[in-house]
């Protein structure tokens, strides 16, 4: 099954090609149009409403092939269109339309109007109960009886909600689950951007929309290299679980020596009560013996084994405070220097003027700025890795390449946040410019290093992950 074809839009369709071979770029209404053809080509062949087309194909998505390859396999279209729920299983009794009596649902008397199930309702409480749905965020409505798997084509939805926020509400939706069943369109993460990029495969890449917005095709987050998706993940949770309170516990706290539960000193008594509700574990603050044995008798002996647990605990959270501390570091900086990108661009409307500096020379500094960019996150993202590395040969190797990169980062950090900012001699900025290509070029030529030993290290498999 190939479900790409169906979608495949000519480059003419699409605004603009990104780096990436066979990367597309699609509006809302580029999709409406493609699902329109597919819907047009399927009823010829089906000869149902285009409402009930869309169904279908959204339940073989949008394969056409699949579709009808599935029709042809049934000798009765009916028997077909029935297991799609299209149709009802028992059709026989078509009411006469509308039918005026007291309605089931609200008991009111009113012109009761239906679905060919027969199943009746007052025209407001079809709307109600079809407005519930969408604003639920549900794509595909079913008979407003519990038992009844019949679903409602689009004409129908159409004929009773007339709220036009409503039905744009459901345009989205129909889009949506268009782009979400399909693994190779997504859409793009960057604020109001409201495009769908479409992808040459679903495998983790980075891509970039004509916003600007570059994301990662396969999980959606900014690029995350040389980190996995799956490590990307189980950092967030763990970051999100432990940072707001792991930077305070190393701090004020000692882990209760039975359950090693944290455990805050509140008063200036040395004898602490666990408040671990299954523990309860009381000992001395300074030693950490149990207070049973220990009582009110002088703090002077030492237990190697519990000292040894004690130690452990805390260096698990001391390791995972260093690297998130780097990680953040690196995160931080990188936001600040978002303001680089203006300050940049002023001083070189004033370098425009500097005789002995070339216009070719001053026009590398914003892409100075974007490498600079590139290196913080990827900095961010060594941490990460390094954090789940087991320790061997190759994982010295990837540190020592970290440094490298890191004091490349920092330096041409130093020259565009500091010298260039606060410089102004002819002849010293021509030397610091001099200074920015070079050190440039060396922090791309350190982050290669790093990625191609990372991709080569995935290769031979010597990475080793410790997921915790
Ligand atoms: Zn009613
Ligand atoms: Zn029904
Ligand atoms: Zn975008
Ligand atoms: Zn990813
Ligand atoms: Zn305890
Ligand atoms: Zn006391
Ligand atoms: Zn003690």
């Amino acid at each position: 099954m190939d479900s790409d074809d169906d979608i495949q839009l000519n480059d003419s369709d699409s605004d603009g090609e990104s780096e990436e071979k066979g990367t597309q770029i699609l509006s809302f209404a580029d999709l409406e149009t493609k699902m329109k053809d597919a819907i047009s080509e399927i009823q010829d062949i089906l000869e149902v409403k285009p409402g009930v087309c869309r169904i279908l194909l959204q339940k073989h998505k949008w394969d056409k092939n699949s579709l009808l390859e599935r029709f042809y396999e049934h000798p009765d279209t009916n028997e077909f269109l029935k297991a799609a729920n299209v149709i009802p299983e028992e059709s026989e009794t078509f009411p006469e339309l509308p039918v005026p009596t007291d309605c089931d649902i609200c008991c009111m008397p009113g012109e009761l109007t239906g679905l060919a199930c027969g199943h009746l309702a007052c025209i407001d409480c079809w709307r109600a109960y079809i407005s519930d749905r969408i604003n639920d965020g549900k794509c595909e409505v079913e008979c407003m009886t519990g038992e009844c798997m019949l679903l409602m084509e689009d004409e129908k939805v159409n004929f009773y909600i007339t709220d036009p926020i409503i039905l744009e509400k459901r345009r989205q939706l129909i889009v949506n689950s268009y782009v979400e069943i399909n693994k190779c369109l997504r859409w793009c993460p960057g604020k109001n951007c409201g495009k769908i990029i479409k992808a040459a495969h679903s495998e983790p890449h980075l891509v970039q929309c004509s916003c600007g917005t570059q994301f990662c095709f396969f999980c959606g987050n900014d690029g995350h290299e040389p980190v996995s998706c799956r490590l990307l993940k189980l950092w967030e949770k763990k970051c999100l679980d432990d940072s707001e309170t792991a930077n305070w516990i190393s701090v004020h706290t000692k882990d209760c020596p039975k359950c090693l539960a944290p455990i805050e000193k509140i008063s200036g008594c040395n004898r602490m009560l666990c408040r671990n509700p299954s523990c309860k574990f009381q000992f001395c603050w300074m030693c950490m013996r149990d207070w049973d044995v220990h009582g009110y008798s002088p703090c002077n002996s030492y237990d190697p084994k519990k000292e040894k647990d004690r130690v452990k605990n805390r260096a698990n959270l001391d390791r995972y405070l260093f690297y998130y501390n780097r990680y953040k570091g690196h995160g931080d900086s990188l936001k600040l220097e978002k303001k680089l990108v203006k300050a940049v661009e002023t001083k070189m409307e004033v370098l425009q003027h500097h005789s002995q500096i070339s216009w070719a020379d001053v026009q590398y500094l914003p892409k100075a700025v974007e490498t600079l960019s590139t290196c913080r996150r990827t900095m961010m993202n060594t941490y990460i890795f390094a954090f789940y590395l087991e320790h061997n040969n190759h994982a010295e190797m990837f540190e020592a390449n970290q440094r490298d990169l890191e004091m490349a980062t920092e330096q041409l950090s130093g020259f565009l946040e500091q010298d260039l900012l606060s410089q102004s001699g002819q002849e010293k900025m021509k030397t610091l410019i001099q200074n920015v290509q070079d050190k440039c070029r060396y922090v791309e030529h350190r982050r290669k290093i790093l990625m191609d030993h990372v991709v080569e290290g995935t290769e031979h498999d010597v990475w080793v992950f410790r997921e915790e």
